[in-house]
């Protein structure tokens, strides 16, 4: 049986600007088992979070390959991408965040209701997360009308909704104080101990860093310890 969630291999990302090439990502490569928990960590501007959104099947790599529960990513479209991404992913970025035009209870529904299960029972669970993450009261605001702090609780209720093999954080208590930031660790890794998801994060914190089963630094685009 295959025990890995996650293949990533001899993958290549280039930001084009005009004509300017920066290249973000060299020849990276590196598998995680299901199940267990990973940081990626390094500098500012090492790679990090583009390399997780790629992962997370947000982009798709300039060259190599991702596989993904089973799946090759690069051979899929968008919608493919966003298919896999309802049914066995959840995110928490810090720009890939809410759609403005649905409230913070709809936007927790949103990946249940891509596979066409939304209703009441969806939504009762959607109230409860938002509950757990505080937000109780702001079930109908939009992401406008919501903090920094706020707006991020809302991105990890939606994360949790679908129960997710894989959960992709990105600084997933940066912007929240350190009472709520401590409870969102908490689920984090409850979500890895109870349902074995396995979870991907990228921080700056090195003792949520130390937490996780491994720790992949980047440097410049490279791995430079796995
Ligand atoms: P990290 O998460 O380690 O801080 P990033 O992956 O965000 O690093 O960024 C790596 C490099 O790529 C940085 O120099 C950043 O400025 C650049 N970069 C990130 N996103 C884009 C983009 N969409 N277009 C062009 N350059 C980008």
């Amino acid at each position: 049986m295959n025990d890995e969630i996650l293949t990533v291999r001899d993958v290549k990302h280039v930001y084009e600007m005009g004509t300017h090439r920066l290249e973000v990502l060299k020849n990276v490569s590196f598998s995680i088992k299901k199940g267990t928990t990973v940081s990626i960590v390094g500098p500012s501007g090492s790679g990090k979070s583009t390399l997780l959104g790629l992962c997370a099947g947000l982009d798709q790599a300039s060259s190599g390959d991702i596989e993904l529960c089973s799946t090759n990513l690069s051979g899929l479209n968008e919608d493919r991408r966003a298919e896999l991404r309802s049914r066995h992913i959840g995110f928490i970025f810090q720009a890939f965040q809410l759609l403005p035009t649905l409230t913070a209870l709809e936007n927790v529904m949103v990946p249940m209701e891509l596979q066409g299960k939304g209703g009441r029972q969806v939504e009762e669970r959607a109230r409860k997360l938002l509950d757990e993450v505080g937000l109780s009261e702001r079930l109908d605001h939009y992401p406008a009308q919501l903090s920094g702090g706020e707006q991020q609780r809302v991105a990890i209720a939606r994360a949790f909704i679908n129960q997710p093999e894989v959960l992709f954080a990105d600084e997933p208590t940066g912007n929240l104080d350190s009472e709520t930031g401590g409870h969102i660790e908490e689920r984090l890794f409850e979500m890895n101990r109870i349902y074995g998801t396995t979870l991907i994060l990228v921080t700056h914190n090195n003792e949520l860093a130390a937490r996780t089963d491994r720790c992949i630094r980047l440097k410049g685009g490279e791995i430079v310890e796995a």
